[in-house]
C-alpha cells in the first residue's frame, strides 16, 4: 500500500470511530496500532516517542521481557472464574499487594473508579456501624480526580465533572490540599473519611507536603475519620516509593491503585488496614463479578515479580532528577512556561496558555504528551525511560514551543 492510501485508511478508520462511538472523548488524530518499549506506532508505522504511557499505565513499557508471556500461559489455563471459588493467581497477587503497599487486606477491581466506590463504601460502613447512622461526610480536595463513576466523581474536586449528575454520594465537601486548616474547619461529627491523592494527578501534578498528610493523619487518629489515599496515579513506584504514602510516612487506613498495577491489563485494587477490614465491610457487602479473575491477576503478579527483580522502583530514583532537571532548564528558557511541578516521573510544566497546540505539534513531529487541565503539560512516562529519551523529548518540545 502507497502511504497515501494508508493516510487515506487512518483517516476512514476516525471518521468510522466518530460515527460509532459515543462522543465523551476529543481524540487525537491518529490510530495506534503497535507499541515497543518506550515507543508506539500508529497504522501508518509513524513512530512515536510515548510520554504518555497509557496515562500512567504501562509502567514496563510495551513487551517488556516475559510480560506478554506470563499472560499468554495464563489465557491457555483460564481467564475467569467467579470470586466464589478461588484462584492461585488472585491469591499470589493479594499476598504481595500487601507486602508492597503496607495494607492488610485486598480487594480486586476492573478500574481505578471501581477500586474508589469501594473504598468509599468500607468508609461509610465503618462509620454505620460505629453509631447506626446515615448521614455521614466525606472530605475530599479540590481539583482531585477520582474518576467518573458517581462515588468517584462525588468526590472529584472539579465541579465541572460533577456538576450534571449532582446529587451523587451524599454529603462531600471540598477543601484545600496541603492547607490543613481549610480541612480542619469541615470536620464534623458526622465526617467519616478524608480522602486524597499524595500527589495529585489530572488536577494539576500537586504533591502534598509531609506537614500537610502528618497534621490530616493526626486529625483523622483523634476524631476516628479514615484516612483514604487515592493512589491510582502516583503509586506503583511512580513517586520513586512503590506507594506514595512511604515517601511521606504517613500510611493511610484505606487505599486505592489501579494504573499501573496491571501494566496494560485492567484492573484495580483497594487496601485496607486489618483494624478497618473487621469493621467495615463483610459478607454481602460488596462484589465483582470480574475483579481479581486469574488473567489480571497474572498481570500484577508478573508486574510486581518484574519490579522487584529488575528494580524498577531504583530506576525512578535514578532518571527522575534528570527529567527534573530538563524540565527545570526548558522553563528557564521559555517565559510562557510559568512552573514546573511534581515529583518523581509524575512531573508538570505549567504554561501561561493552553498547551492544546504545543502537544498536536509534539504528536506531528513524533512525540506523545498529554495534558493536566487546560494549560499543564503532564509528564507520566514509562518507568523504565533513560536519559537519551529524556534528552530526545525535550528537544522536541523545545521547537514545539517556539
Ligand atoms: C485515573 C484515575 C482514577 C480513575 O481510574 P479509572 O481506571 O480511569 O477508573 C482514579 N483516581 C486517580 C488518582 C486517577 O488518576
Amino acid at each position: 500500500m502507497s502511504d497515501a492510501q494508508n493516510n487515506m485508511d487512518m483517516k476512514t478508520y476516525i471518521d468510522e470511530a466518530e460515527a460509532a462511538l459515543l462522543h465523551t472523548y476529543n481524540r487525537y488524530q491518529i490510530v495506534l496500532d503497535r507499541g515497543e518499549s518506550t515507543y508506539l506506532y500508529d497504522m501508518n508505522g509513524k513512530k512515536y516517542l510515548d510520554f504518555v504511557a497509557g496515562i500512567a499505565v504501562f509502567a514496563l513499557g510495551y513487551h517488556y521481557p516475559g510480560y506478554d508471556d506470563a499472560l499468554k500461559a495464563q489465557i491457555d489455563k483460564l481467564i475467569h472464574t467467579s470470586n466464589y471459588y478461588y484462584n492461585v493467581p488472585a491469591i499470589e497477587a493479594a499476598k504481595k499487594i500487601k507486602k508492597v503497599s503496607g495494607m492488610d487486606r485486598v480487594f480486586f477491581t476492573n478500574s481505578g473508579a471501581e477500586a474508589l466506590e469501594g473504598a468509599l463504601k468500607a468508609a461509610k460502613k465503618y462509620a454505620w456501624l460505629k453509631d447506626g447512622k446515615q448521614d455521614h461526610e466525606i472530605i475530599a480536595m479540590n481539583h482531585s480526580f477520582h474518576g467518573r463513576t458517581a462515588g468517584a466523581l462525588s468526590v472529584t474536586g472539579n465541579p465541572k465533572y460533577r456538576e450534571p449528575f449532582e446529587p451523587l454520594f451524599g454529603t462531600i465537601k471540598f477543601a484545600e490540599l496541603n492547607d490543613f486548616d481549610s480541612v480542619k474547619n469541615l470536620v464534623t461529627d458526622k465526617t467519616c473519611a478524608i480522602i486524597l491523592e499524595p500527589v495529585q494527578g489530572e488536577g494539576g501534578l500537586t504533591p502534598a507536603t509531609e506537614e500537610f498528610l502528618k497534621s490530616v493523619r493526626g486529625l483523622c487518629d483523634e476524631k476516628d475519620i479514615l484516612l483514604i489515599f487515592d493512589e491510582v496515579q502516583c503509586g506503583m513506584g511512580r513517586t520513586g516509593y512503590m506507594y506514595a504514602w512511604q515517601r511521606f510516612g504517613i500510611k493511610p487506613d484505606i487505599m486505592t491503585s489501579a494504573k499501573a498495577l496491571g501494566c496494560g491489563v485492567p484492573v484495580g485494587a483497594f487496601m485496607m488496614t486489618e483494624r478497618v477490614a473487621q469493621n467495615s465491610l463483610t459478607s454481602g457487602d460488596h462484589g465483582t463479578t470480574y475483579g481479581g479473575n486469574p488473567l489480571a491477576c497474572a498481570a500484577i503478579n508478573k508486574v510486581l515479580e518484574i519490579y522487584e527483580q529488575d528494580k524498577i522502583v531504583d530506576h525512578v530514583n535514578q532518571v527522575a532528577p534528570y527529567l527534573e532537571k530538563r524540565l527545570n532548564e526548558l522553563k528557564e528558557k521559555h517565559d510562557c512556561i510559568i512552573e514546573h511541578r511534581g515529583i518523581g516521573l509524575m512531573q508538570g510544566l505549567k504554561f501561561d496558555r493552553s498547551v492544546g497546540s504545543i502537544i498536536n505539534a509534539a504528536l506531528e513531529k513524533g512525540l506523545l504528551l498529554i495534558n493536566a487541565g487546560a494549560d499543564i503539560i503532564r509528564f507520566v512516562p514509562s518507568l523504565i525511560i533513560t536519559e537519551q529519551n529524556i534528552d530526545d523529548m525535550i528537544a522536541i518540545l523545545d521547537t514545539c514551543i517556539e
